[in-house]
């Protein structure tokens, strides 16, 4: 239990001191803010309530959405990742999640460019916070508003051309990525590039019903979970197993019930 991790948005019925809480409550490990936790509250001080409980911060969630048609957004975009890295600095969270961005009618390739610039320009203050940064690549499904970094090789490529910076690394999901041909060997270089910053975790429903917020639960797809867990940890990944469900289904149940349920999920899974 541990390693076990979760997003806040998870549960996103509950407020940010529910999800303490409660995921401390239940044996939880680690938890992954989302930045609607922090609106109105001091950052610090929700850090400190939460390593009071227990629990470690694993992440931020979300900075990124480099991309735009023209400076002025695309400098705003700079700007908010920016308070994004105070924010994670306050709380005491060491890693950043990257949701890089794109612009629907920009070709992919000038959206990948602009997203390295951006990240180019936010290392220096996310060194001086000493908060990481990690790109997750994002489902193919979600190029055209979401990211234009698809893949791991993609995001790797970007980490390649900035010199590979410490502070920037990968945060793979394999909600986005299970399909993916290369994925064994791409999350092998990513980890023997010391970039293999998160792991996130939930199944893929076939169905899926809704392309943002019907994600499954360990077990209830096709998502080889036990076999990417497995390639991750044999890189000697030490990592949290975050769990990361967007879920019109599940934020509609009873959400003591709900996390009852992902504990079970979890626990059937390190079986
Ligand atoms: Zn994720």
């Amino acid at each position: 239990m541990k390693r076990l991790c979760l997003h806040t948005i998870t549960t996103k019925p509950w407020t940010t001191e529910e999800c303490i809480s409660k995921y401390a409550a239940a044996g939880v490990g680690g938890i992954t803010f989302w930045r609607y936790n922090l609106e109105g509250r001091d950052p610090a001080a929700v850090g400190r309530q939460t390593r009071e409980a227990g629990l470690k911060i694993v992440s931020l969630c979300r900075g990124g959405f480099f991309p735009g048609k023209t400076p002025e957004t695309r400098q705003k975009a700079i700007d908010d990742n920016r308070r994004c890295i105070e924010e994670a600095h306050a709380l005491g969270a060491p890693l950043i999640v990257l949701v890089c961005g794109a612009v629907p009618g920009q070709p992919l390739e000038e959206s990948r460019k602009q997203i390295a610039d951006g990240i180019a320009a936010v290392l220096p203050d996310a060194e001086a916070a000493g908060v990481k940064l990690g790109i997750e690549p994002l489902h193919p499904m979600y190029a055209d508003d979401r990211s234009a970094v698809n893949t791991m090789r993609q995001a790797n490529d970007i980490c390649d051309a900035l010199d590979s910076p410490p502070m920037l690394g990968i945060a793979a999901d394999v909600y986005h990525i299970w399909w993916d041909p290369e994925l064994e060997h791409q999350i092998q270089y990513s980890a023997a590039q010391k970039r293999l910053f998160a792991y996130h975790i939930c199944d893929w429903k076939t169905p899926t019903t809704d392309f943002l917020n019907d994600r499954g639960l360990m077990g209830e797809g096709c998502i080889p979970i036990r076999q990417i867990s497995d390639w991750v940890d044999a890189t000697g990944f030490k990592g949290h197993r975050e769990v990361e469900i967007f879920s019109n289904r599940y934020w509609g149940m009873n959400q003591d019930e709900w996390l009852a349920k992902i504990v079970s999920a979890y626990q059937t899974l390190q079986k």
